[in-house]
């Protein structure tokens, strides 16, 4: 039996040969299925080309229909149908110049980058592998589609996705692809900065990532990616931390900006990641400094808030190979805190100046501080009435 997530899609591959064209599962889903790997999403191949697809499906939706990709939108999910095709003319060593669409399956296996990545499966589980991809898979081998040094020039990226399935899949590179690899990693260059940034987050997360990041040393490629030109030091130091597997991407991002020379805006910004991710990995690199400086303060503990800490901490703990549970101490410390928020306080500005009987100003935000620190450490309850008096008996010691 197929996992569900097959079954599923099965319906849309029998439509689509009942009305004459062929169609299979293609790419990752059939090599991680062969594998006894979670399968991410399913994509579908076919014969039909986009129109005949439209056609058959009542309801889609074009995200990609100038490289033959339809969105097919079915009670059990959406999925991608593209036609089979060749491309040609890789100008740039990225995006082919010119897609045409083919009736071919074998036609479109040969553009595929790996021999692991060009396999194919009808709906009855029969699988097509006309360039021995199920032998590579039992070998653990990554292995272009054809000529190596054809297949880097055409698109650079194919090495860097190469690097991101050694992390995920723990496999070696094949001689002649290794050498390849070598020979051409300065062609990523040409490679747009959001496809490098996809590829990489994917092999930071990957199990293997400590051998990827030796990868990306002896071949160069490191050169050729945001921020890290010139960090061979860093890649190398990063790759032999024994607590690196324990990280997750954000936390890698973080672990990444604080070994960088220069600032880690920069460095995050280099790789255009979205803007919230920027600035909370900037802020987790502030909170990290103190944290290295100082230690956990309730005052940095309740400042951060415990998801930036936490994220901290496992950084920290992974810089100074700490595994031991720390992180667990952490958390208690701050469920412990008095309170979590500012809001929280049962004081608020309006208050002072009533009490004062004084127009707002600086002192408003100053004194709020002082109470917050105050309740924090323990030092008075947060309760309206004992910070009022307790900032009456400030006031009359500041007097004397
Ligand atoms: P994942 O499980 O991470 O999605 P995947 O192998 O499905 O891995 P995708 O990026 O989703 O990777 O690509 C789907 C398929 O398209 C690949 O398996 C491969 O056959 C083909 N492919 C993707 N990118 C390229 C490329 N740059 N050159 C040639 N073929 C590619
Ligand atoms: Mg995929």
């Amino acid at each position: 039996m197929l996992p569900a997530i097959f079954q599923e899609a099965i319906p849309l591959l029998k439509k689509i040969e009942q009305a004459g064209f062929e169609a299979y599962f293609v790419g990752g889903s059939v090599r991680d299925f062969l594998l006894g790997r979670p399968i991410n999403d399913v994509d579908i191949a076919t014969s039909a080309f986009p129109d005949e697809i439209k056609d058959i499906f009542p309801r889609t939706a074009d995200i990609g229909i100038e490289h033959g990709t339809v969105l097919v939108i079915e009670q059990s999910g959406e999925y991608e149908i593209t036609t089979f095709r060749t491309e040609s003319d890789y100008g740039d060593y990225r995006r082919p110049d010119t897609v045409e669409f083919i009736r071919s399956l074998e036609g479109d296996l040969k553009r595929r980058d790996f021999t692991m990545n060009s396999l194919a499966m009808d709906a009855d589980g029969r699988v097509y592998d006309p360039f021995n991809g199920q032998e590579d898979i039992r070998r653990k081998v990554i292995r272009t589609v054809g000529k190596p040094a054809d297949r880097f020039s055409e698109d650079a990226l194919r090495m860097l996705r190469g690097v991101r399935f050694v992390s995920q899949l723990g496999f070696e590179v094949e001689p002649l692809t290794m050498k390849a690899l070598n020979l051409y990693s300065r062609l990523l260059s040409h490679i747009a900065v959001e496809r490098k940034t996809m590829e990489f987050e994917k092999m930071i997360g990957g199990d293997h990532r400590a051998k990827a990041l030796q990868l990306l040393l002896t071949s160069s490629l490191f050169e050729q990616l945001p921020g890290l030109s010139g960090q061979k030091e860093v890649i190398q130091e990063i790759s032999g931390l024994p607590l690196l597997k324990s990280l997750n991407t954000d936390q890698i991002w973080l672990l990444l900006s604080s070994y960088i020379d220069g600032s880690p805006a920069e460095f995050l910004k280099s790789w255009k990641l979205p803007s919230k991710v920027i600035k909370e990995r900037t802020k987790e690199k502030q909170i990290l400094s103190k944290r290295t400086d100082e230690g956990w303060t309730k005052e940095l503990l309740f400042h951060s808030g415990i998801d930036r800490a936490y994220n901290v901490e496992k950084v920290y703990n992974c810089i100074h190979s700490i595994s031991s549970g720390a992180i667990e101490g952490l958390t208690d410390d701050y469920h412990a805190l008095p309170i979590k928020d500012r809001k929280e306080l049962m004081v608020t500005g309006k208050d002072l100046m009533e009490w004062k009987g004084q127009k707002g100003g600086p002192w408003v935000k100053e004194t709020l501080e002082r109470i917050e620190k105050a309740v924090l450490y323990g030092e008075i309850r947060n309760d309206l009435e004992t910070i009022r008096r307790w900032l009456e008996t400030c006031r009359q010691s500041e007097r004397n």
